[in-house]
């Protein structure tokens, strides 16, 4: 089948994976994209992140969660006394997905297919970090960690008991940066920020 499979080098140190995420074409995402963003963060860290895709910034810049909506996670990550250097954080789907629109790049939700073939890129920096827990942020991430549709309402929040580690799907951070008006997004904003208590919590 087609995906990053060929293309990731087995039983992997996350530097390596970092290194060789750069020639996977495991799908079509690689042709437009600047290049692959992969993780940030210590490769030993008890809680990783995992969102959907790099943005418009982090794929110019190859970091992950280096624009608006990194700026919300941090923001949350430090209101749930959570060390944003002490966690692991990377991306379901490592090439930046968009369409143009003039000189404008305009995020693009990536397919199904795209969050099948990139899978084993997350499954290999899972078993070189083997964290305690994993806190997928949005339906991309929380597809990619648990393998099949989450609706994040109704599983949010809760601490999902995995083999090798436990789950806790939240909502992804640039879901705030559309809410225009203050409360709903101080309201989603403690939400956030509980869920990634209870994950810090798991992880303790
Ligand atoms: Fe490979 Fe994932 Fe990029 Fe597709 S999105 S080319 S599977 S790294």
């Amino acid at each position: 089948r087609p995906g990053a499979e060929e293309w990731v080098p087995a039983s992997a140190r996350v530097d390596k994976l970092a290194q060789a995420v750069h020639d996977c074409r495991g799908c079509e995402l690689w042709g437009p994209a600047t290049q692959a963003v992969f993780s940030s963060g210590p490769d030993d860290a008890a809680v990783v992140l995992v969102g959907e895709q790099p943005g418009d910034r982090e794929d110019r810049e190859g970091e992950p969660f280096v624009g608006p909506a990194g700026r919300v996670l941090a923001e949350a990550l430090e209101a749930a006394g959570l060390d944003a250097e002490q966690v692991y954080v990377t991306n379901a789907v490592k090439h930046f997905r968009f369409t143009e629109r003039g000189k404008r790049r305009l995020h693009k939700k990536p397919d199904v297919a795209h969050i099948r073939a990139c899978v084993p890129w997350l499954e290999a920096e899972l078993s070189a970090v083997r964290p305690r827990v994993v806190v997928a942020l949005g339906a991309t991430a929380a597809r990619a960690v648990l393998g099949h549709e989450v609706r994040i309402g109704a599983e949010r929040g809760q601490v999902l008991d995995g083999e090798t580690h436990d789950v806790v799907v939240t909502t992804h951070p640039s879901a705030l940066l559309r809410l225009r008006d203050r409360a709903s997004y101080g309201a989603e904003f403690d939400a956030l920020v509980a869920d990634l208590r209870t994950a810090a919590d798991a992880a303790a």
